[in-house]
């Protein structure tokens, strides 16, 4: 038996029940694919079935604003999903009548939907040829056929989409590019792979030759960026506080407190520091300082690692321009300012 068709008679005895799986629409499923990004499937079902109830349709999507989709997004982290899916649903809108385009390269041109994404809403929603190439199925390649080139590197993008694309090529791609997938994740899996009781077991290369652990081959990560983000939080006896909006980053268009970032830790702030970040909001003089954590909590990105230390500055004054705090909820914040506001001001 083929490869393709011992793939596909696993998938459709093995595979798990997503509400994805059920439907072709191709707005549902890009949704579902961006989800699916940066999150494993069982809590991506929490947040496709949330965002499908608040924007049920590309055009309902499109005709909301940027700030209730990224609230509706809240907790999920990496923002810049929810800003993509918002931008390429009101081009979508705008520029086809909001019908979603069947063409891979069109889909390519939209904000946030590289090849991955095109290739698994063109192969699954409209049956186009298009390799999907996910960490799983380079894993599940690499393995399976030898293939030694470091997957994490841009130039190997190409073989292995090659290699795909030729594997599907006369098979049902929407199937075959899932089966492919859904094998990596359940069967051929990082660490201890079940070789034993795998269909591909005989043309595995890397069964064959004892080399399941050393595949895929991986060269070597870039460096971590260390951050170090105080965040000042000024507020008066009614929890009266300042909030800003991200114009930059990981957190663009997101809430925060007024922030300083400093080269490394610190463990005290001046009050000329204070005066200085507050200076675009408020005109402060008197006012305690005092730090909230005790020990600098820590975000860990793909990329950076940011240490965060609040830095409470208490007025009596009452001011323009300051959010209550049964208000502040109303505002979409990164994750680790949701839980501070949680505690801090909604207890
Ligand atoms: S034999 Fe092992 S390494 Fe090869 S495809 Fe199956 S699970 Fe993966």
């Amino acid at each position: 038996m083929l490869i393709q068709t011992k793939l596909i008679s696993w998938y459709l005895k093995n595979k798990r029940t997503f509400p994805w799986r059920k439907t072709k629409d191709p707005y549902k499923i890009w949704v579902s694919e961006i989800i699916l990004q940066q999150t494993r499937a069982d809590t991506g079902v929490l947040y496709y079935n949330k965002f499908l109830k608040k924007f049920p349709t590309l055009n309902k999507l499109a005709k909301s604003t940027e700030q209730e989709v990224l609230k509706a997004w809240e907790g999920f982290g990496y923002y810049s999903r929810a800003r993509n899916l918002f931008h390429t649903a009101c081009k979508i809108f705008e520029e086809h009548g909001g019908k979603f385009p069947s063409d891979f390269k069109t889909l390519k041109s939209f904000r946030g939907i590289g090849d991955y994404t095109a290739s698994a809403i063109v192969s699954i929603c409209f049956n186009v040829s298009e390799g999907v190439v996910d960490g799983n199925v380079y894993r599940l390649i690499s393995r399976i056929f030898g293939i030694r080139d470091a997957i994490n590197l841009y130039s190997s993008k190409r073989k292995f989409k090659e290699k795909v694309n030729s594997l599907i090529k006369g098979f049902d791609p929407g199937l075959l590019n899932q089966a492919m997938m859904e094998f990596g994740a359940l069967q051929c899996v990082p660490r201890k792979p079940k070789c034993n009781i795998c269909p591909l077991k005989r043309v595995c290369f890397s069964y064959e030759n004892n080399q399941t652990s050393l595949l895929p081959f991986k060269s070597e990560k870039k460096r971590i960026k260390n951050r170090f983000f105080n965040f000042i939080v000024c507020h008066n006896s009614s929890k009266e506080t300042i909030i800003e909006k991200r114009e930059t980053g990981i957190w663009k268009n997101l809430y925060q407190f007024p922030l300083l970032e400093t080269k490394n830790s610190v463990k005290k702030i001046s009050r000329v520091q204070i005066i200085d970040i507050l200076k675009k909001y408020c005109k402060i003089e008197e006012f305690t300082l005092s730090k909230w954590n005790k020990k600098p909590i820590r975000n860990i990105l793909s990329h950076q690692q940011i240490e965060i230390d609040f830095w409470v500055v208490k007025i009596d004054e009452n001011l323009e321009e300051f959010i209550d705090k049964e208000n502040l909820i109303n505002y979409p914040m990164p994750k680790v300012l949701q839980n501070f506001r949680e505690k801090f001001f909604l207890c």
